[in-house]
């Protein structure tokens, strides 16, 4: 209760200090701070209420984009956005839109509203699912075990032996979870890719949820190939996000997802690729020379903030927006106001000015972990 409270009365301030032009002020002062914006996948059905932090609407995506228009935002390609970067010479109020994982729903739904405005993407693929073409495994269970309508369901005979004694098991919020993770555990550990799809089956047809509509919508699906060219072709540029979503600190694993990554997607759009996010963020200083090595042009993470002139440029921050993002959170970012507010706290270190950003009272959100 007391974060809500927290929350609404820095939102409040929030509008009161935009009333006092603050804003526009913070805009001017980080006007050659590159704004490097991310988004996750997008609303085909009711992907948002099952989770708000991966999937965004329509609406709520073109909202944003007319909001750059309107006010006056250049929104360059990342590659450009990056080089002049390096050389300190970005136009006024630069903003880079990049897209993580590469859901079927960016060719669906975000292809068309980017292309409402005009507006270069970069779209980090990651190419473990790319290639199977089937639905994340952890995203489907989840989703199912989140959506069931029945009260109480027998799992005993899906074939995972920590459930194998749940015969009646009361679909509680908490047993969602937990049941939703044994059998993403096993899956990941005992089967196939074939074995996980006939074990999805299996669990939509134990929990009464119609696995095949699933699957043929799409929504956890990820681009195929000719989406990825269509894409390109709309001005998304594909760049690299790991094959199976993981970038080990062993370097000699993290190179075999790059190598993998790349020997995956090169040969669709028939280019090299040189830029790369870090899946989930995470990124550790072992990184470093494994990019040099692969000749990485540019990283991102999920550190929020604007990338000033000598930024290093494999540790890129980003803006994260998403549905727990408010309007006014998000003119506050882009107009530079929260990052000044994240310096000045971080130059005073005054620990009771918190940055008033929705990653202070969230956190960023983990995002799935998709497994070979
Ligand atoms: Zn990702």
């Amino acid at each position: 209760m007391a974060a809500v409270i927290k929350r609404r009365l820095i939102l409040a301030i929030f509008h009161i200090c935009k009333l006092a032009g603050l804003f526009a002020l913070a805009r001017h002062l980080t006007r050659f701070d590159l704004r490097i914006l991310c988004y996750h996948g997008f609303v085909l059905d009711d992907e948002d209420r099952f989770r708000g932090s991966l999937f965004v609407g329509r609406d709520f995506f073109d909202r944003r984009m007319r909001y750059l228009r309107d006010h006056g935002y250049t929104v360059l390609p990342l590659g450009e956005a990056v080089d002049r970067l390096a050389s300190g010479k970005l136009p006024r109020d630069p903003v880079t839109i990049t897209i993580d994982d590469g859901f079927h729903s960016v060719h669906a739904v975000a292809r068309e509203v980017l292309s409402r405005y005009d507006f270069p993407s970069t779209l980090y693929l990651t190419s473990y699912y790319f290639e199977k073409a089937t639905p994340i495994f952890q995203l489907a269970v989840d989703y199912m075990c989140w959506k069931s309508p029945k009260h109480e369901v027998d799992l005993s005979r899906l074939g995972v032996p920590a459930l194998a004694q749940a015969t009646a098991l009361p679909l509680t919020p908490e047993n969602r979870v937990a049941a939703s993770a044994q059998i993403f555990a096993h899956g990941t550990a005992a089967l196939d890719e074939d074995g996980r799809v006939a074990l999805s089956q299996r669990l939509g047809e134990a929990l009464g949820v119609d696995y095949a509509r699933i699957r043929d919508r799409r929504l956890f699906n990820l681009i195929s190939p000719e989406e990825a060219r269509e894409l390109e072709a709309a001005g998304m540029a594909i760049e690299l996000h790991t094959h199976r979503h993981q970038f080990p600190e062993c370097p000699v694993a993290a190179a075999g997802e790059l190598r993998d990554n790349r020997a995956a997607i090169a040969p669709v759009l028939g280019r090299a690729l040189d830029h790369f996010c870090y899946p989930s963020g995470e990124w550790h200083h072992t990184h470093r020379p494994v990019l040099e090595d692969a000749e990485i042009r540019s990283a991102t993470t999920c550190q929020p903030g604007l990338a000033r002139k000598g930024a290093n440029l494999l540790a890129l921050p980003r803006l994260l927006d998403d549905n727990r993002v408010s309007q006014i959170e998000f003119e506050a970012e882009v107009s530079g106001f929260t990052d000044l507010l994240r310096r000045f706290r971080g130059k005073t270190r005054m620990p009771w000015m918190s940055p008033p950003s929705y990653v202070e009272w969230v956190g960023v959100a983990p995002e799935m972990l998709m497994i070979a």
